[in-house]
């Protein structure tokens, strides 16, 4: 029996082959491989897609991150608040222009950063952060609404890390559409994928953006005078050119996230914490991952491994636990939520090309697994 994918990119592939191959063709006749018409058609696009005027394509979602940082104007010593549960690009991100991170315990239902604890430890805190970043994990965004009105009142820059949550919405609002800035990446395994690296910052204020123009390539405006001083960070024509036709896919990828979701979630078995999509009503969940909880991880791990199904967790280890972060930034709160979450989630198989049968052995599995 083969086994069921946790992901597959290879899939991905095969099933836009023609016009994937016609793309990379296409740019290689060109000769043109660098900021040109692909990569000015997808920012258009995008835009058009997250309805969110300005977008700034960039090398990766960890450039995206970090320059938006920048470009508010977030640099050394600068307090950044974000959530330890999350990739640790999120975090690279911050310490790369020498900011401080300072990390907030998640909300228990959505997992992402919870805006009580934010206004708790800003009110405790010495000099408050100017800068926060609400990680949307597995396609599930955090509360924008309260924490706008907390950045309203306290007066500190929003960037929405989207990596997970093309198309996610609140309040019937894309991700993106909240914060001052937002970072989007498109590693390859994410809703949308590049095959190699690529990212972008997208944001409904044109100066912020006519800044990370500047700052994705040298600082420059025009050729060879650099205004302010800048990085290298450019998305290439290639990546571009598959991301254009990806892109059109996404929408219906997302819905057969979602499909895919709720078969899961009919298993109901009652030892296993589902991410039920009706905890938060106003929010629509784009299931980068299906994650569950459960305090018998090991057990239902080697269960579904011995039905041939794969699984991952995202992530064993909080940022702040890493190797590289133990002891490093001073920690301001407990992270009670976060640490007792690492040991109990587990991702289920979710790729757009799971066949009917396949989610069905997974839900089957589900529903048989017992200690
Ligand atoms: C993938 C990811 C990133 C980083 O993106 P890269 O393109 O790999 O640099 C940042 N934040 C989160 C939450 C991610 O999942």
């Amino acid at each position: 029996m083969k086994p069921i994918l946790q992901v597959d990119l290879k899939a991905i592939y095969q099933h836009n082959k023609d016009e994937i191959d016609k793309a990379i063709k296409d740019v290689l006749e060109s000769g043109w491989y660098i900021l040109g018409r692909h990569v000015e058609a997808f920012e258009k696009e995008f835009s058009e897609w997250t309805k969110i005027p300005h977008v700034v394509s960039v090398a990766n979602g960890t450039d995206a991150v970090e320059l938006s940082l920048r470009a508010c104007g977030v640099g050394y010593g600068d307090r950044v608040a974000t959530v330890s549960h999350t990739a640790v690009a999120t975090v690279s991100a911050i310490e790369r222009i020498g900011a401080i991170p300072v990390f907030v315990d998640i909300d228990p239902n959505t997992m992402t950063l919870c805006p009580n604890h934010l206004e708790t430890m800003i009110k405790n805190i010495d000099k408050p952060p100017k800068a926060v970043v609400p990680v949307h994990i597995y396609g599930q965004m955090a509360d924008m609404p309260a924490l706008m009105d907390l950045s309203d009142r306290h007066s500190f820059y929003v960037i929405e890390d989207c990596a997970q949550a093309h198309g996610a919405k609140f309040n019937g609002k894309n991700a993106g559409s909240f914060g001052h800035l937002a970072a989007f990446s498109f590693y390859p395994t994410k809703n949308l994928g590049a095959f190699g690296d690529g990212g972008a910052i997208a944001t409904m204020n044109s100066e912020l953006s006519e800044k990370l123009r500047c700052l994705k390539q040298y600082g420059w405006r025009e050729r060879n005078n650099s205004l302010i001083s800048g990085v290298n960070s450019r998305m290439d024509e290639m990546q571009a050119a598959i991301l254009n036709v990806l892109l059109k896919k996404l929408e219906g990828y997302n819905r057969t996230r979602q499909q895919i979701a709720a078969i899961y979630d009919d298993s109901k078995n009652p030892k296993i914490t589902y991410p039920f999509r009706t905890r938060v009503p106003v929010s629509e969940h784009v299931f980068h991952q299906y994650v569950i909880r459960t305090k018998y991880r090991k057990s239902l791990q080697n269960w579904l491994e011995n039905n041939q199904i794969q699984t991952a967790v995202h992530y064993p280890i909080p940022v702040h636990l890493q190797t590289a972060y133990k002891n490093k930034y001073p920690i301001h709160m407990p992270l009670t939520v976060t640490e007792q979450y690492a040991k109990e989630i587990l991702s289920l198989p979710m790729n757009p090309y799971l066949s009917s049968d396949e989610m069905n052995s997974v839900a089957k599995a589900l529903k048989a697994w017992n200690l």
